[in-house]
């Protein structure tokens, strides 16, 4: 069997794996996002204790440089996070492992990892929204996973914000109240003086948080027309969260878009991850199996 290193590299902890797919994973290991250096050489020192690995897939935390021409490739680069602006990881773990290494964002590749054995298997276009400590989105069109200008950064869309009804400024750093400003982890826990965690099934935060995830969406659905939307992240693993979700997309739309997927179907449109919280790490590994083809 061959066998491919991952590392999904978020804002709050790493976690390297090696092997081959979600049943064959040999060894796995995490660890907290210290200084650079540290969590660095913390990885390289479990992929050296290793069996041989055939390339590397990092997903990580961003903003970062996935082209692979630019100089500052599979850099980390103006990432608020302190310590880690102007980051050389990708390169650095690619001179110290001597493998081939694939570079992406982290919700990049956990959108890879849900096509190749989870919940988008046989779609070419759809996304995956996580909504944690912040808001990212990885996205697939036509089958590839997609960069542009720099990558996707879903999460800093500007969505209406009724201030009237939601007098909360908003947490983001940078537009104050864009979609992650308002209804990531944080936001919640600001505005309600509670963690998401503790508060009730019923209280009001949710249908709130629904209606803002639920205007991004459907920003999304008419600007992509993904063909299933995959929803993880800490805040998502409230179980109401769904169905008041699904209620509020057809209730935006409003019925203009007349297919299944939208309408009747719109459990099986509108899901949780299927690899659960190993997505990032299990789509890194299949970011490795696509560099050591190519
Ligand atoms: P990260 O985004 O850092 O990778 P998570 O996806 O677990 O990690 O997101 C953490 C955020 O999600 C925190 O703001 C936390 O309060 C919130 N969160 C975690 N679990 C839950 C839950 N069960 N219900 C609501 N919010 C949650
Ligand atoms: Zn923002």
């Amino acid at each position: 069997m061959t066998l491919y290193g991952g590392i999904e590299s978020g804002g709050t902890k790493w976690v390297c794996a090696v092997g081959s797919g979600p049943d064959d994973v040999v060894a796995r290991t995490s660890f907290p996002t210290t200084q650079p250096e540290e969590t660095l050489g913390r990885a390289l020192a479990f992929f050296r204790q290793q069996p041989e690995i055939a390339a590397l897939g990092i997903g990580s935390f961003g903003p970062v440089d996935v082209h692979r021409d630019s100089p500052t490739w599979g850099f980390v680069t103006t990432t608020p996070k302190p310590g880690w602006t102007n980051i050389d990881v990708g390169g650095v773990m690619q001179r110290a492992l001597g493998v081939p290494v694939a570079f992406d964002t982290d919700v990049n590749a956990a959108a890879l990892g849900e096509q190749r054995w989870g919940a988008a298997q046989q779609l070419d276009t759809f996304f995956y929204l996580t909504i944690g400590t912040g808001i990212g989105g990885g996205v697939m069109g036509n089958g590839r996973l997609l960069h542009g200008l720099l990558h996707s950064e879903l999460g800093h869309m500007r969505i209406p914000h009724d201030r009237a009804v939601d007098p909360y400024p908003g947490a983001c750093p940078y537009h104050g109240d864009c979609l992650e400003g308002l209804a990531a982890g944080p936001a919640l826990e600001s505005r309600w003086a509670q963690r998401g965690e503790t508060l009730p099934p019923d209280h009001p935060a949710w249908t709130l948080e629904a209606h803002y995830l639920a205007l991004a969406l459907v920003n999304l659905i008419c600007i992509l027309s993904p063909q299933r939307i995959i929803l993880g992240g800490g805040v998502m693993q409230q179980p109401q969260l769904f169905p008041l979700l699904q209620r509020e997309v057809q209730a935006l739309l409003n019925g203009y878009l007349q297919v299944p997927a939208l309408l009747d179907a719109i459990e099986t449109y509108l899901v949780p991850p299927a690899l659960g919280d190993r997505s990032g790490m299990l789509g890194a590994i299949a970011l490795a199996q696509e560099v050591a083809r190519s």
